[in-house]
């Protein structure tokens, strides 16, 4: 791997909720720029105006700053290549554009685009290939100078050679070359005067000194023509390496039809961004010792760009929940409880040292923060009574649930110490006695306790809630059955 400092970008279009994949290429172009002591650069690509949303830039930014995936340049920070936003970079493509029309690698097309989709039609139905037919490429230089300067409207197309072909490498993929007469006349300036993805993409690229083009691997399709622009701009190309796309579980290419795909709805369901992270990596990378529970640190000495591997990774929850989990429990439970509590799942008017009671008992089957309320909520709160069907279970009777639950606050009631190892053991006394199953008095209690079918331990339920709120939670259900029966 090389080490002299890499210049790497994301480019983020704001057209919506901050998307996973960018967390996501942003990952392994930080790690980069961070294992070779280079910079990491944050471009907005805004040049696509009718899908624009102004609120999205920052939610971006919030949403990359939430997972620690900081830059060193953009459009916020500032640096040595401002400005980072696209849209305030047009007299730049503008001149670049310039250039390449006097050097002939592009050129002025006036074909509207009515004429364009007829063009198409025809070529669709003579089964040829779709593309633009060149009718602009040869337009004399002084007619277009003429048309141009009357405002008549334009595009300016890159001018791809007809023969020969373009190479380059893909450092994940190896050398891909494609025949020149398969790139279209690449559209570099569109009739708003903006420039095309390509074109900004290019020509920021080389401004910024990007060394290594990290992107998704959407845009391999695209790398010909930016590989022919570099050309023209008579500058040498970067390294590229395209990573693979993160797929929807049928393989199609990750969408919010199939998937949650908003960062923001990741940090809403209470994902750690440890997790979001190690999931992330894991879609790319294979840790060698295959560990698969890591941090960024250990992602960052030990990732490898060239071993990024080629496969389709399925974005599966199922996963990242088994791994949230795992976050989870690897937290020291103060930095936990302050997690939960920074990022909003702290319940209303709950205090640090009641939370802190009540953790342990949930922390084993937390899989989200999001969890935590409705795991904990019959502590904090009393909850709703249960049913008097939640107070029988399958294989017992209300007579019998009555019988359990009455024997059980008399046992409370008497003066048998309120501590976990005598409860249990009178419990289980009272169980042999009776010759009761287990589940005949504890799904009973669990819902007198709790009103959930699936709380922590029961004996541990108890000892947090306390021997007068235990009873008053028995009692009630017992008044419950009392009445149905
Ligand atoms: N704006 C593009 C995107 O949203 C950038 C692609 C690139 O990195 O070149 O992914």
């Amino acid at each position: 791997m090389s080490s002299t400092p890499a210049r790497v970008r994301i480019a983020p279009s704001p057209t919506g909720d901050p998307h996973v994949g960018t967390a996501y290429v942003a990952l392994f172009n930080r790690t980069l720029a961070r294992q070779t002591g280079g910079q990491f650069l944050l471009r907005i690509d805004d040049t696509d105006r009718s899908r624009y949303q102004a609120s999205s830039e920052q939610k971006i930014f919030d949403a990359l700053r939430w997972l620690g995936l900081d830059w060193d340049e953009g459009p916020d920070l500032g640096g040595p290549c401002a400005p980072y936003r696209q849209s305030e970079r047009n007299a730049i493509y503008q001149q670049k554009v310039d250039h390449l029309l006097e050097s002939g690698n592009a050129y002025r097309c006036f074909c509207s685009a009515e004429t364009l989709a007829e063009v198409r039609e025809k070529q669709k139905q003579d089964k040829l290939r779709l593309g633009y037919p060149g009718t602009c490429r040869d337009l004399d230089a002084v007619e277009s100078s003429q048309r141009a300067a009357k405002e008549e409207p334009h595009v300016i197309r890159l001018r791809v050679p007809v023969e020969g072909e373009t190479c380059f490498v893909d450092q994940i993929r190896g050398e891909i070359r494609i025949a020149n007469c398969e790139i279209d006349d690449q559209v570099l300036i569109k009739t708003d005067g903006f420039p095309t993805y390509h074109l900004a993409n290019v020509v920021d690229d080389i401004e910024f000194g990007i060394t290594h083009v990290i992107r998704a691997e959407e845009w391999l399709i695209s790398t010909p023509k930016h590989v022919l622009i570099y050309q023209a701009l008579e500058h040498p190309l970067p390294g590229f390496f395209h990573v693979p796309l993160l797929r929807n579980a049928d393989h199609s290419k990750i969408s919010k039809r199939k998937n949650p795909v908003s960062l923001d709805w990741f940090r809403e369901q209470g994902y750690l961004k440890e997790a979001i992270l190690n999931f992330l990596a894991l879609m790319g990378w294979s840790p060698p010792d295959g560990q698969e529970v890591f941090d960024l640190d250990r992602f960052q000495q030990e990732f490898n760009i060239e071993k990024i591997s080629t496969g389709a990774p399925v974005f599966d929850l199922v996963k990242l929940d088994w791994l949230n989990g795992m976050h989870i429990r690897k937290m020291d439970p103060d930095q936990l409880l302050q997690r939960i509590d920074e990022e909003g799942f702290l319940p209303q008017g709950v205090s640090p040292q009641q939370a802190a009671a009540v953790l342990p008992l949930v922390v084993e089957r937390m899989v989200r923060l999001a969890e935590f309320e409705p795991r904990t909520t019959w502590f904090f709160n009393l909850p709703e009574p249960p049913t008097p069907e939640d107070l029988v279970p399958r294989k017992g009777s209300p007579e019998q649930s009555l019988e359990a639950l009455q024997a059980t606050s008399a046992l409370l009631k008497s003066d048998l110490p309120f501590q976990a190892e005598a409860v249990n053991e009178a419990l289980d006394a009272m169980l042999a006695e009776k010759q009761w199953k287990k589940p005949l008095l504890f799904m009973p209690l669990r819902f007198a306790l709790t009103s959930r079918s699936d709380s922590p331990d029961l004996i541990e339920v108890m000892m947090v809630l306390g021997r007068d709120n235990v009873i008053d939670r028995i009692d009630r259900a017992i008044a419950i059955l009392e009445c149905s029966t």
